[in-house]
């Protein structure tokens, strides 16, 4: 049996908390209330998308903690937290708002010629193949034999025709 690649292995402890957390009615609850009083970005006065936790402390859900971030300048602060592709850097260090609710998707023709901006968060694949991708750092990277139902938790500018062989694939963002 070939050995799984690096990203079909389980989410870490600490993602599944959070990705529970994030789901919470809790947080659902807090997070639409702050966006209806805090509906413009704190970095640059965009319409936000994203309740982010100041201090990156999911834990500390006091509202001087929170701020309204649109989904470039949070794309942004969760790369300075979380290191390159939206990945935890260091497991103990408390979870990031990496997954605080951008919840749009739409469905992915591959294309050699466009990217996407803002870049998608993650790919679902929706029909086994290869994924040939450019992740945000420009890299090509092809991704081989991706099962159906897989979701690579990557920052993605661009998926091209020319080595896709995947299909019903679904960017989120
Ligand atoms: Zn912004």
């Amino acid at each position: 049996m070939p050995q799984k690649p690096q990203y079909l292995k389980n989410a870490p402890h600490e993602v599944k908390k959070a990705d529970r957390f994030y789901r919470s009615k809790y947080w659902q609850n807090r997070r639409a209330w702050y966006l209806r009083h805090h509906p413009a970005c704190a970095r640059c006065g965009q319409a936000a998308t994203a309740v982010d936790h100041f201090d990156g402390n999911r834990e500390n859900n006091s509202l001087d903690n929170y701020q309204s971030l649109c989904h470039r300048c949070h794309s942004r602060k969760t790369y300075q937290h979380d290191g390159a592709f939206g990945r935890i850097k260091n497991p103990e260090q408390k979870e990031t708002d990496e997954m605080s609710g951008e919840n749009n998707g739409v469905s992915i023709t591959p294309s050699d010629t466009t990217t996407f901006n803002p870049p998608l968060r993650s790919i679902y694949c929706g029909g086994t193949g290869d994924i040939a991708a450019v992740m945000n750092g420009g890299q090509a990277v092809t991704f081989k034999a991706v099962p159906t139902g897989t979701r690579l938790e990557f920052f993605f500018q661009a998926v091209k025709a020319t080595g896709t062989t995947a299909t019903n694939l679904v960017g989120l963002y």
